[in-house]
């Protein structure tokens, strides 16, 4: 530790603690779900803004040999962090001028004829790709139109060295829709179209949806983390631990305001806590006056005023007065409130909480 601890738990305004052993868990668990198809593993944005580089050996050693990210970069920066059994695809695609960046055992989504082409013409027929079709979503991949046309040339598509075609499902989450049928029947006229390749299809829910769903490699990133991602889920652990400090405790009058805006006024003596995160760690400021909460045991600790960009503070007048001391660690994310709950009680989704969380936390991997 240095003189000044600047990179000890102490010194850090909260404490994330991500249990290594959960997200292996969670992979073991969609593994043996949707065996004899294989599970891979996405890890685009630094794994959910948990931490890629410490994770992706751990699901390596458990037997994971896929991984999915967007960029070349992200792809540059694990590829290291895996032996060449393990293969890594760029889901964003071939952008224009950078076959030539593809190295071993990275390997391109072509989204489009044109990528097709491109990924054809830097004479890389020798490596492998991807192709993705769009069965939906209208986002990324071939439409119908290119897949005719790629079928139509056959020596086009032995140029591509495409050994996988893969899709992804935009309602799978909302089981009762007719949507996932409707891009299941596309897939499969797709694979049609394009055979001898190998099927993607699923990510976390549409795993959930059943095994017509699951082709040869499944593709889930949230309910690796710990997210709920369908109400048909099942088997998937909490991964994420928040803790953060009291920087102050006060008390103040009735008839006091708090925070950014006065939004907030007392109608009684009130004791506040000042805890040390806000919107520029990723505690969103939808969560101000009381839409969200901080936890010490079982008791809730409501949010006052506004969320500001590096606080915000809760009502600790519930407590006893000799229950918190400055410095003390209150939940966040836990045992109390997932980070579902933490998602809802802030209008959005569990996987922008997980990829707003900051940097500025001590991160502990267990
Ligand atoms: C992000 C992503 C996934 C993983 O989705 P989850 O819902 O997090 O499991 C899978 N496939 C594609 C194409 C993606 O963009």
């Amino acid at each position: 530790m240095s003189a000044l601890g600047s990179d000890s738990a102490a010194a850090a305004g909260g404490i994330l603690t991500i249990s290594v052993e959960a997200v292996v868990a969670n992979w073991r668990a969609l593994a043996a779900r949707v065996a004899p198809a294989r599970s891979a593993a996405v890890v685009k944005a630094d794994s959910y803004g948990l931490g890629a580089a410490r994770l992706v050996r751990p699901l390596y050693e458990a037997g994971c040999r896929d991984f999915f990210v967007v960029a070349l970069s992200e792809a540059d920066a694990l590829r290291p962090l895996l032996p060449l059994d393990a293969t890594i695809y760029v889901l964003n695609g071939l952008l224009p001028d950078t076959a030539h960046a593809y190295g071993e055992g990275i390997l391109p989504v072509l989204n489009s004829l044109a990528q097709c082409r491109a990924w054809a013409d830097a004479r890389r027929g020798s490596r492998p790709s991807v192709i993705q079709v769009d069965t939906g979503m209208s986002r990324l991949g071939l439409d119908v139109t290119e897949q005719q046309m790629l079928a139509a040339d056959p020596g086009l598509l032995a140029a591509t060295g495409a050994c996988l075609i893969m899709s992804h499902l935009a309602c799978a989450d909302e089981p009762d829709k007719p949507a996932s049928g409707e891009q299941l029947a596309a897939f499969r006229a797709a694979r049609q179209r394009l055979p001898g390749l190998s099927g993607s299809l699923a990510a976390s829910s549409g795993i959930f949806l059943g095994a017509d769903y699951h082709f040869d490699v499944c593709r889930p990133g949230a309910s690796l983390y710990g997210i709920e991602t369908s109400p048909l889920a099942e088997g998937i652990k909490p991964v994420v631990d928040l803790r953060v400090r009291v920087a102050q405790l006060r008390e103040i009058e009735a008839g006091s305001s708090v925070g950014y805006g006065y939004t907030f006024r007392t109608s009684r003596t009130t004791r506040l806590a000042t805890l040390a995160t806000g919107y520029a760690d990723g505690w969103w400021r939808r969560l101000s006056n009381g839409a969200g909460a901080a936890y010490f045991g079982d008791t809730r600790l409501p949010s006052v005023g506004r969320v500001s960009m590096d606080s915000f503070s809760v009502d600790v007048t519930a407590l006893p007065k000799e229950a918190l001391a400055e410095g003390d660690l209150l939940e966040l994310i836990g045992p109390h409130q997932s980070a579902d709950d933490v998602a809802r009680a802030a209008g959005t989704i569990g996987y922008e909480v997980l990829t707003s969380i900051g940097k500025r936390y001590h991160r502990v991997y267990r």
